[in-house]
Formats: C-alpha cells, sequence, structure tokens
C-alpha cells in the first residue's frame, strides 16, 4: 500500500536517524525502510511500526494526493503542514456534513499554512475524502 514517504523522511530527519537507526527503531530491517522511502510503499504492519515509533496515527502515513505547494494565493513554496490531521473544535460536523467518523467524532482536517503570506488552507482527511463518494449529502461537480 502506499505510503507519505515525504513525511517519514521528514520525521526521520527530525529524529536526526539514519535509516539504519530508523530501522532498528521501528524493528523493521534496513531493505525495508530503504523500499518504504524510496518507492512510497509499505505493508500495514511497516506503517503501523513507523506510526508507533513518530507517534503518530497510522492514517497520518497515507499518502496526501491533495496538492499543497505552492500556496494557491502567492505562489510560495514555503509552506507548512500540521503533522497531524487535527480536528477544529466544533466545526468539524458543520464544515464537513456527513464525513465524520463515528457517531459523536468530528470530521478532521489537515490545516495547512504559507510562510510567505499567511493564507490558510483545511485540508479534509483522506478518512472523510473516502466518504465522499458513498454519500447522499455531497454531489460531484
Ligand atoms: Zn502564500
Amino acid at each position: 500500500m502506499k505510503v507519505n514517504a515525504e513525511l517519514v523522511l521528514k520525521l526521520r530527519n527530525q529524529n536526526s536517524w539514519t535509516q539504519e537507526e530508523l530501522a532498528i527503531a521501528c524493528g523493521l530491517n534496513l531493505k525495508t525502510i530503504q523500499r518504504i522511502e524510496k518507492k512510497a510503499s509499505a505493508s500495514l504492519q511497516s506503517k503501523k511500526a513507523l506510526a508507533s515509533v513518530f507517534n503518530i496515527n497510522i492514517q497520518d502515513l497515507d499518502y496526501e494526493e491533495v496538492q499543497m505547494k505552492p500556496c494557491s494565493e502567492c505562489k510560495s513554496d514555503r509552506i507548512y503542514q500540521y503533522k497531524k490531521h487535527t480536528e477544529i473544535g466544533g466545526f468539524g460536523g458543520e464544515l464537513l456534513p456527513g464525513l465524520a467518523s463515528g457517531m459523536f467524532s468530528l470530521a478532521k482536517f489537515l490545516p495547512v499554512i504559507c510562510l510567505d503570506c499567511g493564507h490558510i488552507r483545511f485540508f479534509a482527511s483522506k478518512e472523510a475524502r473516502d466518504k465522499l463518494e458513498g454519500s447522499d449529502d455531497w454531489t460531484q461537480i
């Protein structure tokens, strides 16, 4: 399955780990880490191990197909995204009706901010996007 290799690399660098050190930390072999970073493909087992060692949700490792760079306002490449999908207190259900997961939980967003102009964009999580096609509340335009 696909994995966000860019995020794996970023988190590894933030920890100042070599590929070998990451392999040891998450109990995978070096070849697996190399394949994940190079081919952006990982087994569910590997994704679980990585999510655990980086202390993130396994969904955060899902490959994000949405285009976040450059900034849609000023075309800057200096874009920052929050490391995890986050719930926006109280608004999730209203902004993305019908796409929240679970009866009481809110739809999750990934905030992305442009360093240069401050433009903020919110991306719906893959989990929420996966529900769009089968939803009675949303229609493709
Ligand atoms: Zn901008």
